[in-house]
């Protein structure tokens, strides 16, 4: 038995849950930097000099219990601290895919945050690089980048970034843009130009929306950025029209339950819109967001929605074939890969 301790949900019936470790799955809302194994961010701890708060390895899950989303953001920032060369992003773009290939996510399209680390620390392209390095050095998975804008940088930080990572975009295995960051305080409409620029340079478009702001969230997303893809998106229940939007478009929604109930977005499993949306028809998909701060399994977080939101085995598997739908894969593939799935020896459960 194991239980998620950010909401109390008993994943028992390990019979249950062994059988979603073995399905086949595509992530699409992952952030390399917020699922780094604390294995691997333990060794980054002890290379520079180990730190006051964090006695041992053991110690790492107390580091990573937030009170609210501000302390989420400062223990963020905190764990960033310890990515000062291009090595250590190559260690943990090792790290988590092998961890990504433990668990069976046999494709993943994962954010990264670029950051120009400045003084003498490895610049946003040497970062990408290293990643892919690490990321392709892995058998039993493959991860797309998409990169990562801040909102709080605003739009002129945001168009340094793109260029930059423009610059090894298809070395490094870049394939879009996201943005995330302070939803409230920064709507989408600004970044306009960020994403005309994204789309020119062949880029795919995707934003973080309607998890801690409003429907107008989303709608901003859709109309100003004109985004592929909504992460999170869970407010988008509060309001009818988006919601018959999202249906008509087929437009794919990641939605990260157990990151929206660690955050406090949500306030239980239960109470999580991804069931009406999902039942309205929405092209909803399922992914962890930052698994190693939060405490998080793809496989912990289909069992949830089985025992908290009653989804029924087979829609388990069409969340999954919502998530091969959804990513940017070409169209060849993705057929591919959804006949991949359907024929693997653990569908039939
Ligand atoms: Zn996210």
């Amino acid at each position: 038995m194991e239980s998620t301790p950010e909401s109390g949900v008993d994943l028992g019936r390990p019979a249950r849950l062994d059988w979603l470790e073995r399905l086949p799955k595509v992530e699409l809302h992952l952030h390399l930097e917020g699922a780094i194994p604390h294995a691997a961010l333990w060794e980054l701890i002890c290379k520079y000099g180990g730190d006051p708060a964090v006695p041992d390895a053991a110690a790492l899950p107390g580091r990573f219990a937030y009170r609210d989303f501000p302390d989420f953001i400062d223990r963020w920032i905190w764990k960033q601290g310890f990515l000062r060369e291009a090595a250590d992003y190559e260690l943990i773009g090792v790290a988590v895919a092998s961890e990504l290939a433990r668990q069976r996510i046999v494709y993943a399209e994962a954010f990264y945050s670029p950051v120009d680390v400045g003084q003498g620390g490895p610049s946003v392209q040497e970062e990408s690089l290293a990643l892919r390095r690490g990321l392709s050095s892995v058998a039993g998975t493959e991860v797309a980048l998409i990169a990562d804008v801040v909102r709080d940088q605003g739009p002129e930080g945001a168009m340094t970034t793109l260029e930059a990572v423009a610059e090894v975009a298809t070395e490094a295995g870049v394939i879009g843009l996201g943005i995330g960051g302070s939803e409230q305080r920064f709507p989408p409409e600004p970044f306009a130009c960020v994403y005309e620029r994204a789309r020119a340079l062949g880029l795919r478009t995707t934003a973080h929306a309607g998890e801690v702001a409003g429907p107008s969230s989303v709608w901003g997303a859709i109309r100003a950025l004109g985004v592929e893809r909504i992460d999170h998106g869970l407010r988008a229940v509060e309001d009818p029209d988006l919601v018959a939007y999202l249906v008509e478009r087929r437009l794919p929604v990641t939605s990260c339950p157990g990151s929206n109930v660690a955050t406090g977005a949500v306030a239980s499993r239960a109470g999580h819109p991804i069931r009406r949306l999902f039942d309205a028809g929405v092209l909803i998909s399922v992914a962890t967001d930052d698994p190693a701060m939060f405490g998080l399994s793809m496989a912990g977080e289909l069992a949830a929605l089985q025992l908290t939101l009653d989804f029924t085995d087979d829609e388990i598997r069409q969340l999954l074939l919502n998530a091969v739908e959804s990513c940017w894969l070409p169209a060849g593939r993705r057929a591919a890969l959804r006949v991949a799935f359907l024929t693997d020896p653990a569908w039939v459960g």
